[in-house]
């Protein structure tokens, strides 16, 4: 749908040709919908204790073993989360496409759109996102998004995880897609949660399997940067901006780590505003 929606708009490139993943498949958004499993060394100990119940917007305190900002190291703060995220409107059944009604189900504490017709529930939850931090020469391999949003603005290869792929494949897809880069997977890096906007991004280092890349129908550009020369100031979303910080303080100290953490906008700041977020809980192997 998407590639018919290029093309009718004049905006299709050709697609990467010949890889072992259907060039056409392009149905992946590659972050152009909405607003936003990797093992794990340690996660923080969440203590939950319910204080609005049976209301639509519960609220939860958790407490971290550690937590930390990109710039600031392992402050031990416990920190209170808001459960309640941005969810959609649903009016009508994707089952059977009759009316739904918004109430609380019975054993359950947030609103749901239940069809009147068929009863069925419909849930909504959180979408992963996976991507591919590409190591060359000392370089990383950035594109420039071609799609809105942030069209114009840097990112690393990275897109909606697929029904029937785990995200190494979807992440290598994505970069096939996106890049025209075959790659190997390296090692997870990163598992950035976004709750307000319901994505996880789960982010692998991998390399280029030979050197050629070149833009995909997503991507204006396609260039490796030096670390110093990473155009912080021109990346598309918050998750980049923080993968990116991450990984340089890391090759800075010596080794790429394994990190987790939630990333949370500041209240009343712009979309477009990347910089305005904390990292809460961040934990790094
Ligand atoms: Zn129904």
């Amino acid at each position: 749908m998407l590639l018919k929606a290029m093309q009718a708009l004049g905006h299709w490139r050709r697609p990467c040709s010949s890889y072992g993943f259907s060039a056409l498949s392009l149905s992946s958004p590659s972050l152009g919908r909405g607003r936003g499993s990797s093992p794990s060394p340690r996660f923080p100990a969440f203590s939950v204790r319910r204080r609005h119940r049976g209301s639509g917007a519960v609220r939860a305190r958790a407490t971290a073993l550690s937590g930390s900002s990109p710039d600031t190291a392992h402050s031990a703060t416990p920190v209170g989360i808001q459960t309640s995220g941005i969810v959609k409107k649903i009016n009508f059944c994707q089952w059977c496409g009759g009316p739904t009604k918004h109430e609380i189900p019975d054993g359950e504490e947030k609103m749901r759109a239940i069809c009147t017709l068929c009863g069925k529930i419909a849930y909504q939850n959180p979408k992963m996102v996976v991507g591919c931090l590409i190591e060359h020469d000392n370089k990383v391999l950035l594109c420039k998004r071609n799609i809105e949003p942030s069209n114009g603005l840097w990112t690393i290869p990275a897109g909606y995880m697929e029904i029937g792929e785990s995200a190494a494949e979807g992440a290598i897809r994505e970069t096939w897609e996106e890049a025209c880069a075959e790659v190997e997977v390296l090692s997870p890096f990163a598992q950035l949660d976004i709750p307000r906007i319901g994505q996880t991004y789960v982010i692998f280092l991998a390399k280029l399997r030979n050197p050629h890349f070149s833009p995909g129908p997503e991507s204006s550009d396609c260039q490796l940067f030096a670390l110093d020369d990473i155009p912080f100031d021109s990346l598309a979303f918050s998750s980049i901006l923080v993968t990116l910080k991450l990984y340089v303080q890391d090759v800075k100290n010596g080794r790429p780590r394994f990190h987790y953490g939630t990333i949370n906008k500041r209240p009343g700041s712009s979309p477009s505003d990347i910089r305005a977020y904390t990292l809460d809980y961040h934990l790094q192997s």
